[in-house]
């Protein structure tokens, strides 16, 4: 009889959830995970008396009540609410796309004229649909200007999206986009979610009272382990790279990374927010998150983060799934394998991959976890 029930490789959001009903079922579970922390990348360190996010802004937003009611039941949110602001050049406007934005731009005070404005201004997509004889918006280019027009996708999304990437707009999915509200309200809100907030004293905390009772071993790499972890536990909850684990037989999946600079400074409050988007191309990092106003901090000193984007190369953290047509079908060949497993079950953001906010992952392991036991 192997020693565990479960290994769950990743201590990260999936993996948690999933340990922590799984414990409750009385199933005996060992988490590991290759990095020297626990939480992944929703980790929070403590600097200066602020909680530092140390994988970038994270903002948890749902309208699935139990899911909100689930992670409320671990600790307090507060009452944050996302709306960051977009700098180009010297111009700051309000995110997301909405009628502060479109007066800071245009002057115009109402939906209507604004409507007005933003279909003036869709003419050009419109003209490329025309000449490939599409009707729906096939890249993200098109999709943006078919949104908000013209204007706003120069200034506010192209270099923005392009030093994300590191692909030209056009060769990127519309859907990414879409991910963003366009509202016709003063609404500054980033998300449409019935419920949001930032966890009192930090995400951290989160993932420590669901792995209370877990066996824990940190700076493990399954890989540098394999064959001794298969034997450890009946079955395996897999939440690093797919195509890793299968040894890239099919190819690599493409994976966008990140690079973040963090400063401790000596003033109380340098950006007034605690997002603020660097939009043309020129500036090498997106955002400069600020942390202590997710939750609204009165400390004497501020911590900053510049969140550079790079490519990924073996051995670089995948903080995002590249989810574009030929690297889902490539996905598709590694699900077919992961499908016909009996001991490993894939899950996560880059088991899965999928580009996945919190909420969803919590979803989706709750659903695994479940189908489980
Ligand atoms: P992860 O947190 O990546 O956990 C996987 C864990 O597995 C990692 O700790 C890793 O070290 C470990 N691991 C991998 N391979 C191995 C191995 N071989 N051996 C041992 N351990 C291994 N979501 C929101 O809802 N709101 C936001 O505002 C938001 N902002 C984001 C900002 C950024 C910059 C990024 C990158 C993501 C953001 N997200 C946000 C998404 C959120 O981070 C993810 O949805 C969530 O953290 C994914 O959880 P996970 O458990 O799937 O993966
Ligand atoms: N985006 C943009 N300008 C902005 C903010 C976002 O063009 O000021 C685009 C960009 O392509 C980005 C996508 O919208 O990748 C999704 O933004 P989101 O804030 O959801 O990204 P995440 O927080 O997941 O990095």
């Amino acid at each position: 009889m192997a020693k565990y029930d479960y290994l769950i490789v990743g201590a990260g959001i999936f993996g948690s959830v999933f340990a922590y009903e799984a414990g409750k079922a009385n199933k005996r579970c060992l988490v590991i995970d290759k990095r020297d922390h626990i939480a992944g990348n929703i980790y929070t360190k403590k600097i200066e008396g602020i909680n530092v996010h140390k994988y970038g802004a994270h903002i948890f937003h749902t309208s699935n009540k139990d899911i909100w009611d689930y992670m409320n039941s671990f600790v307090d949110f507060n009452r944050y609410t996302n709306s960051p602001l977009a700098r180009y050049k010297d111009e700051l406007y309000n995110l997301p796309f909405n009628m502060n934005t479109f007066h800071a731009l245009w002057g115009v005070r109402t939906p209507q004229e604004a409507k007005a404005k933003i279909e003036e201004q869709k003419e050009e997509a419109l003209k490329l649909m025309e000449k490939k004889g599409i009707r729906e918006p096939g890249n993200l280019k098109e999709q943006a200007i078919s949104l908000v027009g013209k204007d706003i996708y120069e200034k506010l999304i192209e270099g923005y999206t392009e030093k994300q990437w590191g692909k030209r707009a056009t060769e990127l999915p519309a859907f990414i986009i879409k991910r963003l509200p366009v509202r016709f309200t003063y609404d500054n809100n980033y998300f449409n979610d019935l419920y949001q907030g930032i966890p009192i004293g930090g995400y951290t905390g989160i993932v420590e009272k669901m792995l209370e009772n877990t066996e824990v071993r940190l700076s493990c790499d399954f890989f540098e382990n394999r064959e001794e972890y298969l034997k450890i536990a009946d079955k395996i909850v897999f939440t690093g790279m797919i195509d890793e684990f299968y040894d890239y037989r099919f190819g690599e999946l493409e994976y966008r990374s990140l690079r973040f600079e963090t400063e401790t400074l000596d003033m109380e409050n340098y950006q007034g927010n605690a997002v603020v988007n660097y939009t043309e191309y020129e500036v090498p990092y997106t955002r400069i998150i600020e942390h202590k106003h997710f939750e609204y901090g009165t400390q004497e000193k501020t911590v900053i983060t510049r969140e550079y984007p790079k490519s990924w190369k073996k051995g670089d953290e995948p903080y995002y799934p590249m989810n574009d047509e030929k690297n889902n079908a490539l996905f598709a060949k590694y699900r077919e394998l992961a499908d016909k497993e009996e001991r490993v079950i894939f899950g996560g953001r880059l088991g899965e991959y999928k580009y996945y906010d919190m909420h969803q992952v919590v979803e989706r392991a709750l659903k695994a976890v479940n189908e489980e036991l």
